[in-house]
C-alpha cells in the first residue's frame, strides 16, 4: 500500500537500512523506515489520513512518524531530488536520490534498500555491496573519512560487530585507529556518546563488545579511571547471569539492563570518577544520582552482607529496601558469596512485598496522638510482621498500641 500510495503521487519510495539488513540475516526487527524520493512528509501526512494513523513530523530533517491505533511506527525519511544541470544545452540530470541518501549512512550492511513502489516491487538495491558484507560477515564504512565524520560510528561498529558475530573489515580497523589517533572524540557531544554506549549494554550479551572497546582503548572516552582489572570479567558475567535470573523470575517488572553493567564497571572507581562520569555523558539527573551517589548506598549494604548475614528479617529489610531494583542486581553482580545472592533473592521474592494492613489513620483511632512518632511506630510494626511476630491485623494494631 505505501508503494502504491507514494507511486501515486510521483515519488520512490524504499524501506532501508536495519530492516533490510535484519531481513537478510533473519532476524526480527519491527523498526520500519521508508525513504520518499520526492517529498517524505507530504507522502507521510496522505498516508497516515487514508489510514486513519497519527503523525508527527520534524519540518527541518524532512522527517516524520506514522503512528498506528495500534502503537506500531512507521519512520518516514526524505531523500530530495537533486538536478544537476550540465554545461551546453544539455537537459538536467536527475541523480539517484536514494543512492546519495545511502551514502550518508554508517555501513555497508545498512545500505540496502528494496523497493516498494509497483513498478519494481521488492527489488533489492545494492550500490555499496552491503550483500556481499552480510555474506562475509564484515563490517565496512563506505569512506575513509566515516569516523572523522561521525566518530560515535566506532561505537556502532562494535555493536554490530559483536552482535552478528561479524568482523570489523580491516580498512574500517585502521580508520578506527586513526580516528583514535586523530582524538576525533574531543569534541564529540556525551550524550551522543552515552547514547551509542547505553546501546551498547543493552545488548543482549554485551561482554564481548564492552571487552573490544577496552581492547581499542576507548573506554578512555568515557574515563581513564575505568579499568579491565583482573575480576571485571568475572563480574560482567555474574551481571549477565543475575539479568538472566531476573528476567525469569520478574517477567513483568521493567529494569534498565544498561545500568547494572555500567554500575559493574564502575564498580572500583571513587566518587569524583563516576562525578566526571556523569558530566561527560550528560547524564540525566536520575542517572546520575544512580552513579554517583546510590551506588554507595549499594555498596554500603553489599559491605555489611559480607559482615555475616543477618539474623532477622527486619534488619535485612532496613538495608535492602532503600535500594532500587538494579541497585540490589548490582550487588548480587558483585558478590562472590553465593549467601549474600540468597539473602537479596529472598528480600526480592519475599521480604519487599510485605507491607502492613494499617495506616497512620488506625494509630489515630487507638488515641494516639498524631505526630512524627507515628512513621517510627509503623517502622517498628513493620519490623515485628518481617520477623514473623504479627499474624493479622489485630497483632499490627495491639503491637501499635
Ligand atoms: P539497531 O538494530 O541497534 O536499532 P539499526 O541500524 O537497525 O540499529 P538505528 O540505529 O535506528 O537502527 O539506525 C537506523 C539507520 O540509520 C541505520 O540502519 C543506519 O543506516 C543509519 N544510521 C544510524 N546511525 C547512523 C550514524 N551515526 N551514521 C550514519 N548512519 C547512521
Amino acid at each position: 500500500k505505501i508503494g502504491r500510495v507514494a507511486h501515486g503521487m510521483g515519488f520512490g519510495v524504499f524501506v532501508v537500512g536495519g530492516f533490510v539488513r535484519d531481513l537478510l540475516l533473519r532476524r526480527e526487527n519491527d523498526d520500519i523506515d521508508i525513504v520518499i524520493e520526492g517529498d517524505g512528509i507530504t507522502f507521510a501526512k496522505a498516508f497516515a489520513e487514508m489510514m486513519g494513523a497519527r503523525i508527527n513530523t520534524y519540518t527541518k530533517f524532512g522527517t516524520s512518524v506514522i503512528i498506528f491505533p495500534n502503537g506500531f511506527k512507521v519512520d518516514v525519511a526524505t531523500a530530495r531530488m537533486e538536478y544537476y544541470p550540465f554545461p551546453a544545452a544539455l537537459p538536467e540530470v536527475e541523480t539517484s536520490s536514494i543512492k546519495l541518501d545511502l551514502y550518508r549512512r554508517d555501513f555497508t550492511i545498512n545500505t540496502l534498500a528494496i523497493r516498494l513502489d509497483p513498478d519494481g516491487f521488492g527489488t533489492l538495491t545494492d550500490f555499496f555491496n552491503g550483500q556481499r558484507d552480510i555474506k562475509e560477515k564484515r563490517i565496512r564504512i563506505l569512506h575513509n573519512l566515516s569516523f572523522v565524520e561521525d566518530p560515535t560510528r566506532v561505537f556502532r561498529a562494535i555493536k554490530f560487530e559483536q552482535r552478528f558475530g561479524f568482523t570489523i573489515g580491516k580498512v574500517t580497523r585502521e580508520m578506527i585507529k586513526n580516528a583514535i589517533h586523530l582524538d576525533v572524540f574531543r569534541e564529540l557531544g556525551g550524550l551522543r556518546v552515552f547514547n551509542e554506549f547505553r546501546q551498547i549494554l543493552e545488548e543482549e550479551n554485551p561482554v564481548p563488545a564492552i571487552l573490544r572497546i577496552f581492547d581499542l582503548g576507548l573506554m578512555e572516552i568515557i574515563h581513564p579511571g575505568i579499568t579491565r582489572h583482573n575480576e571485571l570479567i568475572d563480574q560482567l558475567d555474574e551481571a549477565k547471569k543475575v539479568l538472566a535470573w531476573h528476567d525469569l523470575m520478574y517477567t513483568d517488572e521493567p529494569i534498565e539492563r544498561w545500568v547494572i553493567y555500567f554500575l559493574t564497571l564502575l564498580a572500583p572507581c571513587d566518587r569524583e570518577v563516576s562525578e566526571v562520569v556523569a558530566r561527560r555523558l550528560m547524564l540525566p539527573p536520575k542517572h546520575r544520582k544512580l552513579l554517583t551517589e546510590e551506588r554507595f548506598h549499594a555498596r554500603g549494604a553489599y559491605i555489611w552482607l559480607t559482615h555475616g548475614l543477618p539474623a532477622a528479617n527486619s534488619d535485612l529489610h532496613r538495608q535492602l529496601s532503600p535500594l532500587r531494583t538494579e541497585l540490589l542486581l548490582y550487588v548480587m553482580a558483585i558478590s562472590k558469596d553465593e549467601a549474600i545472592k540468597k539473602a537479596i533473592s529472598h528480600y526480592m521474592s519475599q521480604l519487599r512485598h510485605i507491607t502492613l494492613s494499617i495506616k497512620g489513620r488506625d494509630l489515630k483511632t487507638l488515641g494516639l496522638k498524631p505526630g512524627p512518632r507515628y512513621s517510627q511506630i509503623l517502622a517498628d510494626t513493620l519490623a515485628a510482621k518481617l520477623d514473623g511476630k504479627l499474624k493479622d491485623r489485630d497483632d499490627e494494631l495491639a503491637f501499635a498500641a
